[in-house]
């Protein structure tokens, strides 16, 4: 058997070996093959993680030794040595998964120090300051990403000796606190956990590296990667990296760095760093960090050198470059580089201005955009006029734009609590950490006391493009008694907030939000994506209003309009009861001739929003019940109205209860029950397109569609009655009028019987989420329940219902494809479920080769991207 390569240094790898390094160690390698300067190392593979899970959670005997074999090599490139009594060698363990998961899994740094080797590094560096306030992060570290001590205990250590000394900044701490501050660590790690702190560098490492792995599993990464669509097997790599020091004094600092503004896109070198200070500093929040041009004032030099560095990288990477950096006494080192994560205004206004500058092609710029993140961009701004009377009642970083309103939540549960409760909040905090990502999730808004624009609730607020104002100094929060004080008002849970993302503005008061548009960046790099793609993007909508908005949004017709959403309306509910109750043709004859003009109206009304645009209509699908009164006055007011007794209106809405409505009564049964409803919808579906034909001159070539069909028979049957009333109609009217018949490919037995299905359905609409919840045999209603165990146990990694199940439910998708080809070459095919607004499912559906896909209108810009990136990625010949 040949021997598997678990470790590489990182002279041994390069930007290409992601899956293999993880990004962070593929990167590391690449930037030392580049020449700048970065702390030597080696990366640990992905595969050894997924070994170690295989091999039931145990680090291999081979994997070790290779570890150690690294460190040899590491100690000899540095001169320095590992638990050495002269010159000791320091390294951080560093977790690097493919895709970057930012606050999801944890770094040790300072690792190697031990009560010996501090006392070296004090006396060889001279600073027994700095020597001991590695040691402390060490082992808080240390106990928090291994042993599961949390930080906090430590901090509050920390806490009462600061106070105890009446200062307020760590760095205030001198050597001899910190030296007191490491014997109380350690003391309390032991009380903790019944041992000493492992005083053996070796120990210390193989520990550190188990617990990266070990937290490739961890609830806040499950939770991250269902989020993010990252699946499990990926694994994460470790990187073991020789330490800088950013916390050796006032030459020494660390810093985080893009190349471009990651808020507004500008480009502009963005870039904050502090001096004294060590790893998370910057971003955690403590202290406020500088702007990167202080330090063209303080450095100089080393400032050209970073520019120059940053600018290396990003004409590298061809991509905006998000970087970690460190100056040791002067010296700098880089210790990161990503592309960097950025609102969705940054990302148009980068991804245009990359192909203007000649750095990137049109498709490449369309692969660097996420489509989910066009959402933001969508979604409501506060309304001007309203804007007018609002109260800023305290500013804030403008950390992740857009606009928010909801009442204050003080806690990440709280808010998820709440928000499944059907409120709307944003999340106030002192600072946001990984746990509170749920809440984070649920929040209309966060809002922050403390951190940057680096810090943790900026940085995950942008990447889900929440809106969010970070380092709000000027509000306080009291967390016990739940309320917020800005200037002399006080706010509680009750009262509503507004943030504005975009200025950093707090406003103490709802506001109201308008409509979207797109134009500007955003305008130009959506017509690229529609240059690009081949599959069509329709929408589904069942009003005027929608359909306008879609098409504002880019739609190419309608999918998918459901007739039954006309009839909820309080003018119309009453005509609908009366034709459901009817116990003669000729009663509902007499209802349906009510409902028919109200039907027209709104055909109508979408013919004419989409100026030309194609319209599938589907007939009456959902169970009949549905529409039936429950409360008694509404019985009694129906009963009068159609001169029937109570008592006989209750025994007939008996009588149409079933056990499992999704199964029972519905779709097509209905016409087959009901012919003259059928009639009727055909009657308004032709009678509304040659009126607008007349009226707007329009060419309207309506598509009808028959839902949840199994059988061709019953499709036939349907079809019959559609044909002779659409013909005679149009007969009648002079006019020479196409018009098609076709089905939603929803049921099972549809999917492997859709060649004969296919002698009569002109187009399939595959009605994703049917066809999954029949494929699955769960209800898309309770699947909810119990799917959170199966993705706990990973029996399944994602919802189905949100993401297409490829190997099941695409399969049979797949099956349909091809045998309705066989039976009619030209038959027209679409998606109309909710998958229709789902990237990953519309590159599938893509390379499936359906013709369109069909959202909701607010997802149309983002399957227009969607059907791009999966045409670059798989190309298909156009049309
Ligand atoms: P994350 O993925 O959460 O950013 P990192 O592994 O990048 O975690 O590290 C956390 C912090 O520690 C970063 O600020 C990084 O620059 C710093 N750091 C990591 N390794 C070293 C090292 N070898 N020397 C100095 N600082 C380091
Ligand atoms: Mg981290
Ligand atoms: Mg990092």
């Amino acid at each position: 058997m040949e021997n598997k390569q678990y470790v590489y240094l990182f002279t041994e790898g390069n930007a290409k070996m992601k899956n293999l390094l993880g990004g962070k160690g593929a990167n590391l390698a690449e930037m030392t093959g580049l020449g700048i300067p970065i702390p030597q190392g080696f990366t640990v593979t992905t595969e050894a993680c997924n070994k170690y899970y295989n091999d039931g959670r145990v680090l291999a005997q081979e994997v070790k030794e290779e570890i150690r074999k690294a460190m040899a090599n590491i100690e000899e490139v540095t001169g320095k040595t590992f638990g050495g009594q002269t010159n000791p060698l320091l390294v951080s363990v560093r977790s690097g998964a493919r895709a970057s998961m930012p606050g999801m899994m944890d770094t040790i740094l300072n690792l190697g120090l031990n009560d010996e080797t501090v006392e070296v590094l004090a006396r060889e560096t001279g600073n027994e300051r700095f020597a001991y306030d590695s040691y402390r992060r060490f082992i808080q570290m240390f106990a928090d990403v291994v042993m599961e001590i949390e930080k906090k205990n430590f901090e509050h250590i920390m806490d009462h000796m600061k106070e105890a000394k009446g200062v307020h900044l760590d760095t205030e701490l001198d050597a001899n606190d910190l030296k007191e501050l490491v014997r109380k660590f350690k003391e309390f790690y032991s009380r903790a956990k019944g041992q000493e702190f492992p005083q053996d560098p070796e120990e210390q490492l193989i520990e550190s590296v188990t617990a990266v792995f070990r937290s490739w599993d961890n609830p806040r990464a499950n939770v991250y990667r269902r989020l993010n669509d990252i699946p499990y097997s990926w694994g994460t790599a470790v990187n073991v990296q020789a330490m800088v020091f950013g916390n050796k004094g006032e030459t020494s600092g660390t810093g985080v760095a893009f190349s471009r503004n990651p808020s507004t896109g500008e480009d502009k070198i963005f870039a904050e760093y502090l001096m004294n200070a060590q790893g998370e500093d910057v971003v955690a929040g403590i202290r406020t960090p500088f702007p990167i041009e202080e330090l063209n004032k303080q450095m100089p030099e080393v400032y050209q050198q970073f520019v120059s560095i940053v600018d290396t990288l990003e004409k590298h990477y061809r991509d905006m470059q998000d970087m970690e950096f460190t100056i040791e006494e002067g010296k700098l080192y880089f210790l990161q580089t990503r592309n960097g994560k950025r609102t969705a205004q940054a990302a148009l206004k980068i991804a245009v201005d990359l192909v203007e500058e000649g750095l990137n092609t049109k498709e490449e710029a369309l692969l660097k955009v996420d489509p989910k993140q066009l959402d933001t961009l969508l979604h409501p701004a506060f309304d001007e006029a309203a804007m007018q009377n609002a109260q800023v009642i305290a500013q804030g970083l403008p950390a992740s734009p857009g606009a928010a309103t909801g009442k204050i939540a003080f806690t990440a549960a709280e808010a998820k609590e709440r928000v499944e409760k059907g409120e709307k909040v944003i999340l106030v905090r002192l600072e946001t950490s990984p746990e509170d990502i749920e809440g984070m999730i649920a929040a209309e808004g966060i809002l922050t006391v403390r951190g940057g624009m680096t810090s943790h609730a900026a940085v995950v607020a942008r990447g889900m493009g929440t809106c969010c104002v970070a380092g709000c100094g000027s509000i306080v929060v009291n967390e016990a008694n739940r309320t917020v004080k800005a200037g002399d008002k006080l706010y509680t849970d009750q009262d509503y907030i507004s943030l504005d993302g975009s200025t950093g503005n707090v406003y103490g008061a709802q506001i109201a939000t308008v409509d979207p548009e797109i134009s500007g960046d955003f305008g130009t790099f959506m017509s690229w994506a529609d240059e690009v793609r081949v599959l069509k993007v329709r929408t589904n909508s069942d009003t005027p209003h929608d359909t306008e908005q879609a098409v504002r949004f880019g739609a190419e017709g309608i999918g998918l309009t459901r007739t039954e959403h006309m009839f909820f309306g309080e003018d119309r509910i009453p005509a609908m009861r009366e034709m459901i109750v009817s116990r003669t043709v000729e009663a509902r004859k007499k209802a349906l001739d009510k409902i028919l003009p109200m039907q027209k109206a709104d055909f109508k009304g979408i013919y004419e929003a989409l100026e030309g645009r194609p319209a599938t209509i589907r007939f009456l699908d959902p169970p009949l019940h549905e529409f039936l009164p429950t409360h008694e006055s509404d019985i009694v007011a129906l009963a009068k109205d159609m001169e029937m007794e109570v008592q006989e209106l209750k025994d007939i809405i008996t009588s149409l209860h079933e056990f499992n409505p999704m199964m029972g009564h519905r779709g097509c049964r209905l016409a087959v029950t009901y012919p003259e409803i059928a009639e009727m919808q055909t009657r308004a579906i032709i009678e509304a397109a040659l009126e607008v034909r007349k009226e707007k001159g329009l060419n309207i070539v309506p598509e009808l569609m028959i839902p949840l069909v199994g059988e061709v028979k019953e499709m036939k049957y349907i079809k019959d009655i559609v044909v002779r009333t659409a013909d005679s109609i149009i007969k009648q009217s002079g006019e020479d009028m196409k018009y098609s018949v076709g089905t939603m490919i929803e049921i099972p037995r549809a999917a492997i019987t859709a060649d004969e299905i296919a002698r009569e359905a002109e187009f399939f609409s595959f009605g994703t989420n049917d066809l999954t919840q029949m494929t699955f045999g769960f209800s898309r209603d309770d699947a909810g329940n119990f799917l959170k165990d199966y993705y706990e146990k990973k029996i399944y990694e994602f919802d189905p219902f949100q993401k297409v199940d490829q190997t099941g439910v695409g399969r049979l998708v797949e099956i349909a494809v091809e045998l309705g080809r066989k039976t009619r070459p030209d038959i027209k095919l679409g998606v109309c479920g909710e998958h229709g607004g789902d990237p990953s499912s519309v590159e599938f559906f893509h390379k499936t080769g359906l013709d369109y896909v069909s959202c909701s209108p607010f997802r149309v810009p983002l399957a227009r991207l969607a059907a791009a990136q999966a045409q670059i990625k798989f190309p298909r010949e156009k049309k």
